[in-house]
């Protein structure tokens, strides 16, 4: 459940989206597709997250953001 625990340090994507990547950098969040869960590899200097699977476009972090809320809200809390 520690995953829960760091989430709640930082209630809101505005708040916390930097800390959650560098948090959770090892589990992948922000390769994976927030919108289909494909794994989208790309360097460090790119800022958008395009997904050729699913066609999703937003930018890196928001993307992090929403696969973090994913892993720790899961049926527990209301998305941001
Ligand atoms: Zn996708």
């Amino acid at each position: 459940m520690w995953k829960s625990y760091k989430f709640r340090l930082y209630p809101t994507k505005e708040q916390g989206a930097g800390k959650y990547v560098e948090l959770v950098n090892p589990y992948n969040t922000s390769q994976e597709c927030s919108g289909c869960g494909n794994i989208v590899r790309k360097g460090l200097s790119v800022r958008v997250h395009k997904c050729p699977e699913c066609g999703i476009e937003l930018d890196k972090d928001d993307n992090a953001a929403i696969n973090i809320l994913n892993i720790c809200t899961v049926g527990t809390t209301e998305r941001a």
